[in-house]
């Protein structure tokens, strides 16, 4: 028999569909479940996006499109990226993929030779893990416990830096954590930056449209400019206008690695189909009041989670402030029972609340921070909560 590539041996499946499928598989069975477990938005985008898509497709060529992404695109993301905050970036800055997901891919094997070392914090989103597993790269996870907010400090920054790794990936807004840096804490890590010129830095921000309580959305080349030539900004239209299936993620950063990704995509996907990418003009480009109003929704529902969770006895959980997840620490629970089951870590924490309260939320340890769980408040307000309620009411008891 031939063997598969040892590649696939690392590549794991993911532990959100796991406990996704579970509740799936619940759900047709009849049990009323409440699903904490996915981070998908729970909105479609504007009219105008399906306009233009429509509009597209009447005049659509059928034809392969350019690998660095369509013109109209490109000048629509630029002005995306300057409300944002980005200034002095050109088309020969940017690259388009297939979502953020498969940009972060061509990036790692722009960046990364087999034993390079990346570093990124814990709690980090699972395929962090995956891409540095899969291009053969040594992962350095730096972990953030809730003790820290979750949030990567300036000490810990540069202790990983010291080592030389070839890749820094950052994520900010966190998923799972909802995290938010803010201006300073942002300026101090960048700090840090300024004086390690041998690591590519990689911001992979797609929840930058959601972030509450006034904190604005920075990065560090807002701090130091000078990182502009070594730092990748990472962005998608999955969560902001509510595309995920849409599929289109794109870059600004130097020119060498716009182009790199570039002929990466010349290789692995050619071009994004047309009416797609009108699409993707059409939300970048158009009004903004669908993740406007979104992100107020969210901050709304955040209040709702925030307050449920630091009401149970024991749970530690950091006030997030962006994106549509919080991560309480849940380890209080570790040791103890519910109603016979014994709970000796976040995997069955998780499994024992699903089976006995329908509330599907996914075990920390998928994201590096075992002490906790995620859970993701996407679902309809009237379902938050009843979920909220269950969870608390699991938590009561224990024994
Ligand atoms: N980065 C983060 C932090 C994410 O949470 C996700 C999606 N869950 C992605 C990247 C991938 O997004 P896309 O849908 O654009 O591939």
């Amino acid at each position: 028999m031939p063997q598969l590539a040892q590649r696939v041996g690392r590549a794991k499946p993911s532990a959100i569909m796991v406990i996704a499928e579970k509740a799936r598989q619940l759900k047709a069975a009849g049990r009323d479940i409440i699903s904490f477990s996915i981070g998908v938005p729970n909105f479609l985008p504007g009219d105008h996006v399906y306009e233009a898509a429509r509009e597209a497709l009447k005049h659509d060529s059928g034809q392969y499109g350019s690998n660095r992404g369509a013109e109209p695109l490109l000048d629509a993301f630029l002005r995306h990226i300057e409300a944002l905050g980005f200034s002095g970036y050109g088309r020969m800055n940017l690259s388009i993929g297939i979502g953020a997901k498969q940009v972060l891919y061509n990036l790692a094997e722009a960046m990364l030779d087999e034993g390079d070392e990346i570093c990124f914090a814990a709690p980090y989103w699972t395929t962090y893990h995956d891409i540095a597993d899969i291009v053969g790269a040594k992962a350095n996870v730096l972990h953030c416990g809730p003790e820290q907010n979750y949030k990567l400090v300036p000490a810990q920054l540069e202790a990983a830096l010291q080592r030389k790794p070839k890749v820094f990936l950052f994520n900010n807004p966190s998923n799972p954590t909802g995290m938010v840096y803010t201006r300073e804490e942002i300026a101090a890590l960048a700090d840090v930056l300024v004086k390690y010129p041998d690591t590519w830095i990689v911001t992979d921000d797609i929840y930058n449209s959601m972030v509450f309580d006034g904190i604005g959305y920075h990065n560090f080349v807002f701090a130091q400019p000078e990182l502009r030539e070594r730092l990748v900004f990472v962005d998608s239209v999955s969560k902001t206008y509510g595309m995920p299936g849409w599929r289109v993620g794109l870059i600004a950063g130097p020119e060498s690695v716009a182009k790199a990704v570039t002929t990466l995509n010349s290789n692995h996907i050619t071009s994004v189909p047309e009416v797609i990418t009108a699409a993707a003009v059409a939300a970048f480009g158009g009004p903004q009041d669908v993740p406007r109003a979104k992100c107020e929704e969210f901050a709304g529902k955040r209040d709702v989670v925030f307050e449920a969770l630091t009401a149970i006895p024991g749970v530690v959980c950091p006030r997030p402030q962006g994106a549509f997840y919080a991560f309480p620490d849940i380890s209080v629970a570790f040791g103890k029972s519910h109603q016979g089951t014994k709970i000796s870590n976040d995997v069955e924490f998780c499994a024992a609340l699903l089976e006995a309260t329908g509330v599907a939320c996914v075990p920390g340890s998928a994201f590096g921070e075992p002490r906790a769980m995620r859970i993701s408040y996407t679902c309809p307000t009237a379902q938050l909560k009843p979920g909220l309620e269950r969870i608390q009411a699991f938590f009561a008891q224990l024994s």
